[in-house]
């Protein structure tokens, strides 16, 4: 027996004629069935939200800040509960979907922080030129409308909250699509936003499918759409709307660097750790995941030995036992496509260090070298657990080799120099440079999101916010 799961209607639990079984990867089980809405109650929650809009950005900061507080309590409450949900449907291991867990409950605390700060005004003297004399001028921000957000699969409650929260905290009325790999743990987040004072249409969680997303996307009723996905997905959303404001948080081939510097025997153990568990965490199915490691020569044997150790020794397994550092893929179609991916490096002349074997949606934790530039592991993002691991010649070949890829997410580097870190800090093309460390850090707080076709704009409560928001001026004259 196996529950099914409602959907959230401007606010309300609302069930459609439709609806589809969640399976785990792991055992195939159906965790659970998700209603699906109707064209009619899509419609109901696009016009519900639509009508709200003034009233939502009229409700006080203190009501909204309240409420996020709320969220944020009830889900630390839920912790386990949450984190055994999101392990069933993803395939993520309990020690990660906890963690995943603890992260929504900030996003939703720093969004009530935000809510209470947010728009004060700025005022702005004008008479600095003789043509402003006697004016100020006065900026508040706006919403740009009803916000489209769109969530992919690998942080199914942690990504939606990223889209909700902000909105909620800036007065901007939300529909939320989540992946349809996992909907329930978004469905779970509406629970809790039930149980707030929020205004009835501000909000609404739907797992519409994909094949009606385009009418979605097309609705002119909501002129904001925040995506997080694919590259491909993310850029054909945006070339079908080009007059909409859209921010598109894509993939990424996350490169770990390995300065000359980092070299005692404490510092490689430590880098190979760190990448080992950060290539591997949640099957490699991260954006921010360690996909490349481009290791300086004088460094380079002494690491590699202990990477292909530390993958190693990742456990594989159940994701539901808190022991297993690595669980499946999120479909056994995910795993087939990473096997194809090591096959053909390994065919172009690529040397196989450990893994490359698949088992149904699992794929062991792998290790490659000497991967030509032109297959596609080099290129495109694997988003499993594969490693490639490369030699440089010294730091501005190591910058390069970062830069040389599409994408520009987050990079990592691994140095104790001061005037080095600047230097990476200017050299490369990504979004976040993390120095002493992974790419695999994000603070929910900071600003988030890519270079080059990683994405466009920028995620993290506040910048979240500025982005569903636009500032007016206005002109005060006569002063
Ligand atoms: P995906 O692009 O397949 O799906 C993302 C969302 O788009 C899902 O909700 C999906 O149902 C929806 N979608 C699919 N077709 C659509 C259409 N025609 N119109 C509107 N929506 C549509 O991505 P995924 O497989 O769920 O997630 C993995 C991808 O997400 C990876 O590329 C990963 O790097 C990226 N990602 C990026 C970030 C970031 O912040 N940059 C974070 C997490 C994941």
């Amino acid at each position: 027996m196996t529950s099914t799961h409602a959907f959230w209607l401007a606010g309300r639990q609302a069930t459609g004629e439709a609806a589809f079984d969640v399976t785990s990867p792991w055992d195939g089980r159906v965790v659970g069935t998700a209603s699906v809405p109707s064209d009619a109650q899509v419609e109901e929650a696009v016009a519900a939200a639509y009508a709200v809009r003034d009233e939502f950005a009229a409700t006080p900061a203190h009501v909204r800040a309240a409420a996020l507080d709320q969220v944020s309590r009830r889900l630390a409450e839920r912790t386990e509960e949450i984190a055994r949900l999101i392990s069933a449907e993803s395939g993520k291991p309990m020690k990660w979907a906890r963690g995943e867990v603890g992260r929504a409950v900030s996003v939703f605390r720093f969004a009530s922080e935000e809510a209470r700060r947010f728009n004060g005004g700025e005022a702005q003297r004008l008479d600095t030129d003789a043509g402003g004399q006697g004016r100020l001028a006065f900026t508040r921000r706006f919403p740009k409308g009803v916000v489209l957000g769109i969530a992919p699969f690998n942080f199914p409650l942690n990504l939606c909250a990223h889209k909700i929260a902000p909105a909620i905290a800036a007065g901007v009325p939300i529909i939320l699509k989540p992946a349809p790999a996992t909907p329930l743990s978004a469905l779970i987040l509406g629970e809790l936003l039930a149980e707030t004072e929020l205004p009835a249409g501000s909000w609404s969680i739907l797992p519409v499918p994909n094949d009606r997303m385009p009418a979605l996307v097309q609705d002119e009723r909501l002129p904001v759409i925040s995506f997080t996905g694919s590259e491909k997905v993310g850029y054909a959303i945006m070339d079908s709307v080009p007059r909409k404001h859209c921010t598109l948080e894509l993939g990424g081939n996350g490169a770990a660097v390995v300065l000359a510097d980092w070299a005692s025997d404490e510092d490689l153990d430590r880098a190979a750790q760190r990448i080992a568990t950060f290539s591997n965490y949640q099957g490699g199915q991260s954006c921010i995941s360690v996909q490349r490691v481009i290791a300086d020569a004088s460094v380079y044997d002494r690491l590699l030995p202990r990477i292909v150790a530390a993958v190693e020794a990742q456990v594989t397994g159940d994701p539901g036992d808190d022991a297993t550092d690595v669980g499946p893929l999120v479909s056994e179609a995910a795993a087939q496509r990473v096997e194809a991916w090591v096959q053909e490096a390994v065919e172009a002349g690529a040397t196989l260090l450990t893994g490359g074997k698949r088992d149904g949606a699992s794929y062991a934790p792998t290790v490659l070298t000497d991967v030509p530039d032109e297959v596609t592991i080099s290129c495109e993002e694997v988003f499993g657990p594969v490693l490639t691991v490369r030699k440089a010649d010294g730091e501005a070949a190591a910058f390069a080799a970062v830069n040389d890829s599409k994408y520009g997410l987050q990079a990592g580097v691994f140095t104790h120099d001061l005037q080095t870190a600047f230097r990476a800090h200017r050299a490369l093309e990504v979004g976040g440079v993390v120095v002493g460390d992974v790419p695999s850090y994000r603070a929910d707080q900071m600003p988030y999101g890519g270079a080059k076709q990683s994405g466009v704009g920028r995620e993290g409560v506040k910048f979240a916010m500025d982005d569903y928001t636009y500032e007016r001026v206005m002109v005060l004259t006569g002063l």
